[in-house]
């Protein structure tokens, strides 16, 4: 099946470590992808485009090389040549202008589509659906889709990689849509899996359906297979050279096989946050560490109906560009079509791009310096089939936002990734109803929390192991000091939490600033039954649900009970925080500000100490803090816009900022600047930090900091 090609490991190659300076997966800072179309040669200007790459100090670019459309005189069998391309090389004239202007070339394939040659010949190549039919191409008619995980890919596709390879040299190849749209039935398929499985492929993808669930740990197998196959491919022509993948649907392998990653998140669509691009962005980091990462953006709309050739407002793509800068990724635009309609985007681009290329020093991260850790889980499709487990994302979203509106500076965690190592930047882990937790990762958890490590934690938090089985017991029981009590209470109604000073001091526990003349604030929907298995402080209580109509009938029935909604412990020098309720899932569905304040109030008590920046002013500002070989940043990103949560931002509304940020023992500040606005500030010295006020913030500001 994999042809004639062995699979190797690529650890046994020459192996150009993607930080070293001068590699080609380090060195570009901004990236420019141009997709041609079928009927680009001979009618776009390649001049222009060039022109354009050296004008907004473009690095890298991405150019069209060959898979459904080879815009290089090929001689791959069935490898069709643009009808455009006559005796001219769209392709390699690209390459060779991109060269002279020494940015580093990546060629993109596109495999998932075929013509009706390919189909006659070798009629096993096309998918299958499940009803037994070969598979049409959903959007073009004429095409029909390809089978990825059988001898398209592993046989036709090496031979084009290798012949791109052989006369081309590129640094990379960059493949779209190389992973399949959803299961093959064809003979390929139906074969392998079940040499692999024992049983059949499954009918549908349903994801609590167990051959559905063996599928996909074959067809992620079978991908990496191919990935490792094109890489050594490719890596025989010329060493230095890779495989990107777009997308692999395993972040951890992903970063076991790269060198340089890029994210595919190109815009928003409906009501997508504008900090998910950040969010994006921690994530893979999460998982590749500070190796290269990209971040594709597109300018145009990215909805279901598809307009590609469309072009968004400046302050929406300048807004999501912003988040992926200040959460470590290069910019990398792309463009559809050498021809071109709307051109207001060229403009914006080249914006973007000149304060980039003007602050790039500032833009050599080496390492994020934030100290919180929010733990995201990629394992355990069996989770989520029971009603409370529904909209199981919203725990982790609501635990983002809420972290985004107290400007907390942060970085995700692969909870596949708890060792030690991974974890010795953080003083304090959220675990947002992280249920699936494997006996190995509880004690990791636990090791983390003995060398002084903080924790926050929601609702089934460990509750179940990694396949997805309820524990008798949270397997954090220990830690959180209670016990699972045997049910799930939810969705409740009309039920509230109860805040309450210290009877014996009189004073306000410090979760709950800003809430103290609150008495009570409504709960959250649902909550697990817990019993605490040592003493704990009462500052949130249950008051539970009482009718809510006929309005006579709408008194508490138990104004007051002992039953606590937040169980807050000091162990070692660790605190520990478990929400029984699904606050982060609540605050997300319901956005009451009693519970992001009731989060951030718990989230900094449990850190033990001020975050790293402190942003003092009106207005939603998305935080980040890095360091670089001279210097620290800290990103600004101004989310405050009455269109911040649904559709695309039309304007910025400028925000005033107070910010204050600790500065390591170890150096000294020699300059403090304004990278984008480039206007001059002054900074006063406070014991470990330094205070300044930045003004008008319009998208984006980046606070540089020389250190010596
Ligand atoms: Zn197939």
């Amino acid at each position: 099946m994999a042809g004639a090609y062995a699979i190797i490991e690529p650890s046994i190659f020459a192996n150009l470590k993607s930080q070293d300076e001068d590699s080609w997966f380090n060195r570009p800072m901004r990236w420019a992808q141009l997709t041609l179309v079928e009927n680009d040669p001979g009618q776009f200007d390649p001049d222009f485009w060039l022109s354009y790459f050296k004008k907004i100090h473009a690095d890298g670019t991405t150019l069209s090389a060959g898979g459904v459309v080879a815009y290089y005189p090929t001689d791959v069998p069935l490898h069709h040549r643009s009808n455009w391309l006559g005796n001219t090389d769209p392709f390699g004239y690209l390459l060779e202008g991109s060269r002279k202007m020494n940015m580093s070339v990546i060629a993109r394939t596109d495999p998932h589509a075929a013509r009706q040659n390919v189909y006659d010949t070798h009629p096993d190549w096309i998918a299958v659906t499940a009803d037994g039919k070969k598979r049409r191409h959903w959007a073009n008619k004429d095409l029909w889709v390809t089978c990825a995980l059988g001898p398209y890919n592993f046989d036709f596709m090496t031979q084009v990689n290798k012949e791109i390879m052989e006369r081309y040299q590129p640094d990379g190849i960059f493949s779209n849509r190389w992973a399949g749209h959803g299961i093959c039935y064809c003979e390929h398929c139906r074969k392998n899996f079940s040499e692999y499985s024992g049983i059949d492929l499954p009918q549908n993808s349903n994801r609590y359906n167990p051959s559905y669930q063996k599928y996909l740990e074959w067809s992620t197998n079978r991908l990496k297979e191919l990935w490792i196959m094109w890489d050594g491919v490719i890596r025989k022509e010329k060493p230095s050279s890779r495989f990107i993948p777009n997308g692999f649907p395993d972040k951890v392998v992903t970063g076991q096989l790269s060198d340089i990653v890029f994210t595919d998140h190109q815009a928003r669509s409906g009501t997508t946050l504008p900090w998910s691009n950040g969010k994006v962005a921690k994530e893979l980091r999460a998982s590749i560490g500070m190796k290269p990462l990209g971040g594709i953006f597109s300018v145009g709309f990215e909805e279901q109906y598809r307009w590609k050739d469309s072009v968004q407002s400046e302050a929406e793509i300048r807004i999501w560009v912003a988040e992926g800068t200040a959460n470590g990724m290069r910019p990398w635009f792309t463009k559809f079509s050498g021809v071109l309609y709307d051109r207001r985007w060229l403009d914006i681009v080249n914006k973007i791009y000149q304060v980039h290329y003007r602050n790039e020093s500032y833009l050599r991260n080496i390492s994020p310096m934030a100290t919180v850790g929010m733990v995201f889980s990629e394992q355990n499709r069996n989770y989520g089939g029971e009603i409370w487990q529904q909209n199981n994302g919203d725990h982790s979203l609501g635990m983002y936002h809420a972290l985004i509106e107290d400007r907390m500076p942060f970085e995700m965690v692969n909870d596949r990734l708890l060792d030690a190592e991974h974890l010795k930047a953080f003083k304090l882990l959220l675990l947002p109803n992280i249920a699936s937790l494997s006996t190995e990762q509880c004690t990791q958890l636990r090791k983390y929390v003995e060398g002084g490590g903080s924790i926050v934690a929601t609702f089934e938090t460990s509750l179940y192991d990694e396949e997805g089985r309820r524990r008798i017991d949270f397997g954090l029981a220990d830690l959180f000091g209670v016990s699972y009590d045997k049910s799930i209470e939810g969705p409740m109604q009309n039920s509230y939490l109860r805040l309450k000073n210290d009877p014996v001091t009189n004073q306000f526990h410090p979760v709950l600033k800003d809430l103290e003349d609150a008495y009570r604030i409504i709960n959250t929907i649902n909550q697990v039954k817990v019993i605490p298995r040592a003493s704990f402080p009462s500052p949130v209580t249950l008051i539970p649900s009482y009718p809510d109509l006929p309005m006579e009938d709408v008194y508490p029935r138990t104004p007051e009970t002992d039953i606590r909604e937040l169980y807050l412990r000091d162990t070692g020098k660790a605190r520990i925080a478990y929400f029984p309720g699904d606050i982060d899932r609540t605050f997300w569905q319901i956005m009451c500000a009693d519970h992001g304040r009731l989060l951030r109030n718990t989230i900094r008590w449990a850190l033990k100490e001020e975050p790293i920046v402190n942003v003092i002013g009106p207005g939603v500002i998305d935080v980040t803090v890095w360091r670089q070989k001279d210097s620290m940043t800290v990103h600004l990103v101004n989310l405050t816009n009455p269109m911040m949560m649904k559709g695309p931002f039309r304007e910025f509304i400028p925000v005033d900022a107070q910010v204050s940020i600790k500065i390591p023992e170890d150096v000294k500040v020699s300059g403090v600047h304004l990278l984008v606005s480039g206007k001059k500030t002054d900074f006063k010295n406070n014991e470990d930090k330094i205070i300044l006020n930045v003004s008008q913030i319009h998208d984006h500001e980046i606070i540089g900091v020389d250190l010596v």
